[in-house]
């Protein structure tokens, strides 16, 4: 999900190639690779890690001759981080190059006809089928060859293309993956990211989904999926670059709760297919499904709290009981393992050393274990017995938000999944929440679309010194997270409470314009969590409640209402977490911290 960049001018490629990579490096990546044509054939250089081993490698370039090329920065994701498995790839002749960006959902199904075909695979990677597709279309014209692959792939591409038999020209398309083309006297470039070719040009051409365009050193042309020419007018950019690399976001964490409604597309749609859940690295027959007597989820700060919400989610549609543990707690406390037991570890990085080390223990009494990570080929990806990857692309922000997202779809999914293959959960009721799943996206979005309103709410708090999350059953689960969100970026004491609670104890703390956010989602649990409002209002809380559309009768309780759209009770957290997030956004934002970075906080905590 990182960068490309390509260059085809007056000027050695492959330097250029390397710089531009150097400025898409905060999109985060686990290797690199360039590939340029040198007046005869089209010679490469990859490798696993960062850019400074290409440099090394290429001696800042200088090994690879030549002013056409292509680059990548790669965050993989179907094979683990590997020389192999970096871009760029190439047919069996070397004839094709491509560097790609995205995820191509039916690779299985076109690697399995090329393979009969007689291609032989490399790599891991979901990438290769793009190079093979190419080879088993090619007719001499790139176009041509490029539109018939295109409506054979299913996901998301950016991709950069070289032809041996046309080497004055680079060809590139996107679909759902950024891509923009850039234009200056010394040659002409594609890239994932404006950041990448700033040096050169300050005009890029944005292209659209299943556009196309053609580069040679001094022209650009535009095609659409028909290969007919189109006109696009070039946007002349103004930012500097380190607005840039936030795609003009202030900061990282904005542009990533931004980039949920993709993110949790990306997790959720490869994963279904005609109607059904299919989740194909579970590794587990129906029948293993049905002997699993209980579930274990293990994590760390929001990872646990995903873990929480799942708690909910598989007890109520599957009759699975599940544990739900923090991972420095598990490994040290003697856990009972009986048969039939799964333990699930969550963790955005993998390489989370308590949840680790609890998958460790776990796999040590010898029952099954299933990773559900963002990075490709982490320790706990290579350790657990199966993994399911969240597609949630790099996250710099240390504040988890679109990891936190894709984390609660895998485990919908797994919920689901289990719930149908024990029989417990109808074809019928469980196509209605693939439909409500497949909304989600688009509900997300149209939450991002009211932060005018949250961020004026905020920054009536920015003084404020305690603030208390409630809720009932899924809702207590993202009062967790809503909590812990606020506390980690704005440094303001928060807390979380099952909203019965309150009135053991903490109730007491509840004094004159005391903020207390009411989640209030589940139906049947309306009543009681808004008799729990009143608790506190009384007491002089002003209440900010998050609920469904339509339950207006909260309006008669609390003191400021958002709503959310509409969706399966199981998912709801998925809507609700987007006003929680915005909200401890600008509560940091207006107090002018550094969101990115809160102090004495690492994004990946790989000690004890
Ligand atoms: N899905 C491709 C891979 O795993 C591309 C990943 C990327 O966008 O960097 O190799």
């Amino acid at each position: 999900m990182c960068g490309i960049v390509g260059y085809i001018g007056e000027q050695q490629a492959a330097p250029i190639l390397l710089e531009g990579l150097s400025k898409l490096e905060y999109r985060g990546y686990d290797s690199a690779g360039i590939a340029v044509y040198d007046g005869n054939e089209i010679k490469m250089v990859k490798s696993r890690g960062k850019l400074k081993v290409l440099e090394e490698l290429t001696q800042g370039g200088m090994t690879l001759p030549g002013c056409v090329g292509i680059g990548h920065t790669r965050w993989a994701t179907h094979g683990s981080p590997s020389d192999i498995n970096a871009h760029p790839h190439f047919n069996k002749n070397h004839t094709i190059a491509v560097v790609h960006n995205g995820i191509i959902e039916n690779y299985m199904k076109l690697r399995k006809k090329l393979e009969k075909k007689g291609y032989v695979f490399v790599s891991e990677t979901d990438t290769e089928v793009l190079v093979h597709l190419l080879d088993y279309y090619y007719n001499g014209n790139p176009l041509e060859t490029i539109t018939k692959v295109m409506y054979r792939l299913e996901g998301s591409y950016a991709l950069g293309i070289m032809f041996k038999d046309h080497p004055e020209e680079v060809y590139a398309v996107r679909k759902d993956s950024p891509l923009i083309v850039g234009k200056s006297e010394a040659g002409n470039f594609i890239a994932s990211d404006v950041p990448a070719v700033l040096k050169h040009t300050r005009d890029v051409y944005f292209i659209d989904n299943q556009e196309m365009v053609k580069l040679t050193k001094d022209s650009l042309t535009f095609y659409n999926i028909d290969e007919e020419e189109i006109s696009v007018e070039p946007t002349h950019i103004e930012w500097d670059i380190t607005a840039a690399e936030k795609g003009g976001y202030e900061y990282f964490m904005l542009k990533e709760i931004y980039e949920q409604p993709k993110a949790v597309a990306d997790t959720l749609n490869p994963r279904l297919k005609n109607n059904d859940i299919v989740i194909e690295e579970l590794g587990m027959t129906d029948e293993e499904i049905r002997n699993i007597k209980k579930i274990f989820i293990i994590g760390c700060g929001s990872a646990y709290h995903t873990g929480v919400t799942a708690k909910y989610v598989i007890e109520g549609l599957a009759r699975i009981p599940v544990e739900v543990d923090l991972a420095s707690e598990f490994r040290y406390r003697n856990p009972i393992f009986e048969p039939g037991t799964l333990v699930i570890v969550i963790s955005q990085s993998g390489e989370t050393a308590d949840t680790l080390a609890a998958l460790r223990e776990a796999k040590a009494n010898g029952v099954k274990t299933l990773g559900i990570v963002n990075v490709v080929g982490s320790s706990i990806a290579r350790e657990a017995d199966a993994v399911m990857y969240t597609w949630a692309g790099p996250e710099i922000a240390v504040a988890t938000t679109k990891a936190y997202s894709t984390q609660l779809i895998a485990e919908y999914l797994l919920a689901m999944k289990f719930a149908r293959v024990r029989d417990v959960l109808s074809q019928e009721e469980m196509e209605g929440m693939i439909e409500d799943l497949k909304k989600l996206p688009e509900q997300i979005e149209f939450l991002l679309g009211n932060k005018e309103k949250i961020q004026h709410f905020a920054n009536r708090y920015l003084a404020t010194e305690h603030v208390f999350f409630i809720g009932r059953g899924i809702d207590y689960a993202i009062s967790l997270e809503g909590s812990l969100k606020l506390k980690e970026i704005s440094y303001i004491h928060s807390e979380a409470y099952a909203a019965g609670e309150l009135k053991h104890g903490t109730i007491s703390l509840i004094e004159e314009d005391t903020l207390v956010t009411a989640v209030i989602t589940q139906k049947e649990l309306y009543k009681k969590t808004l008799s729990n409002v009143q608790e506190v209002r009384t007491r002089g809380a002003f209440v900010l409640a998050v609920t469904n559309t339509g339950n207006t009768e909260v309006e008669k309780s609390a003191d400021y209402v958002i709503y959310l759209p509409e969706t399966n009770k199981y998912f709801t957290n998925s809507l609700a977490v987007i006003p929680l997030q915005l909200f401890s956004y600008y509560v940091s934002l207006g107090k002018g911290l550094d969101v990115d970075k809160p102090r004495n906080l690492a994004k990946s905590v790989t000690v004890e």
